[in-house]
């Protein structure tokens, strides 16, 4: 049994100053919808001093912004958002992508925020008798030479190859959203790409958000007109599995060739992983198999396999020459 605090905050700026109160910053956290959270608390792989409960601060509306774009906040459930009429309507990557993860009990509770700052589902992570690099800095990674298969293949380190869990992200990631972030210091903006970490040296840090900061929203920008997109999940059963390969897709093209496109992987790496090589290759090009086998192999190039998931290479190649070749030749998905 392990004794903490509960605390629960009415408004940002109480949430923010009772957590900067609190006597041991580190072993304080915010409680959210706790889909995560709790668990790891329920296995002692979390075992914070205190909680400050979160879940009454007024940040649970789906506002347009002036340019356009949409701004989510930190307390959206996933399930009221991927509802959203706004969403579904301009962003239907995203709804597809919150749709496919966790269970609709788990959606009701879980929130935007708290979605990002979810911890990898590594098993060895989860397994107090293992080594494991993220639960214990300096105590190695029984991932590496162990059952690896749901493992990362890019942007590993030899420290940490665990893949992050969220499906929400991954989509989040290729619409280039940023995160608003609240902090003593005041507010300060994140691009996605920059919110997650990678493994390096420090794999028992998961996101740049510093101690202290509480995540209040996340912006979506305005998107080009005519642009197609799909979020596409490869997992062992359909429903209530994380994914071994997901790809989150936007595309248009113009005159016959890509104008934009946007690509983003989960189930591959530390964090949901941009897809810059594979976009690089596309823009300006023929939307056709052979360059998208083309873009998909620039991607995937400097992945590294392990014992068991050296298959993800060729799973994340061909889920991303699928995904492109719908949204090429398929009207439906155009926003
Ligand atoms: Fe821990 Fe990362 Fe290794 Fe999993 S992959 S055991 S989370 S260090």
């Amino acid at each position: 049994m392990n004794n903490f605090t509960y605390i629960s905050a009415a408004d940002t700026s109480s949430a923010l100053k009772l957590l900067s109160e609190s006597p041991n910053l580190n072993a304080t956290r915010f409680l959210a919808g706790g889909t995560n959270l709790v668990d790891l608390m329920r296995e002692g792989i979390e075992q914070p001093k205190a909680l400050v409960d979160i879940t009454r601060l007024p940040l649970a509306e789906v506002q347009e912004l002036p340019d356009g774009g949409l701004r989510i906040g930190a307390m959206v459930r996933n399930s009221h958002l991927a509802a959203h009429t706004l969403i579904r309507a301009k962003y239907p990557l995203l709804s597809q992508a919150i749709l496919m993860g966790a269970s609709a009990q788990l959606r009701n509770m879980a929130t935007t925020g708290g979605n990002l700052m979810q911890r990898t589902r590594c098993h060895y992570f989860y397994d107090k008798a293992a080594a494991c690099n993220k639960r214990v800095p300096g105590s190695g990674c029984d991932a590496i030479e162990g059952f690896n298969r749901i493992h990362a293949i890019l942007g590993t380190s030899p420290r940490c190859i665990a893949v992050h869990p969220s499906d929400m992200c991954v989509a989040l990631a290729a619409l280039d959203a940023s995160v608003n972030i609240l902090g003593p210091s005041g507010e300060r903006r994140v691009a996605f790409a920059d919110f997650h970490r990678l493994p390096g040296d420090t794999p028992e840090v998961d996101t740049n958000l510093l101690p202290g900061e509480l995540i209040t929203s996340v912006d979506l920008p305005v998107l080009s007109s005519g642009l197609h997109s799909a979020y596409r999940k490869v997992r062992d059963r359909a429903s209530y599995a994380f994914a071994l390969v997901s790809v989150a897709a936007a595309l248009t093209v113009k005159n016959g060739v890509i104008n934009d496109v946007r690509l983003a992987l989960g189930g591959v790496a530390h964090k949901p992983w941009r897809a810059s090589a594979a976009e690089q290759s596309l823009r300006g090009s023929a939307p056709t198999l052979e360059n998208f086998v083309k873009a998909a192999a620039a991607e995937l190039a400097p992945a590294i396999p392990r014992r068991d998931n050296a298959f993800k290479i060729e799973l994340a190649k061909r889920t991303i020459v699928l995904v492109l070749s719908e949204l090429s030749t398929d009207d439906r998905g155009a926003r």
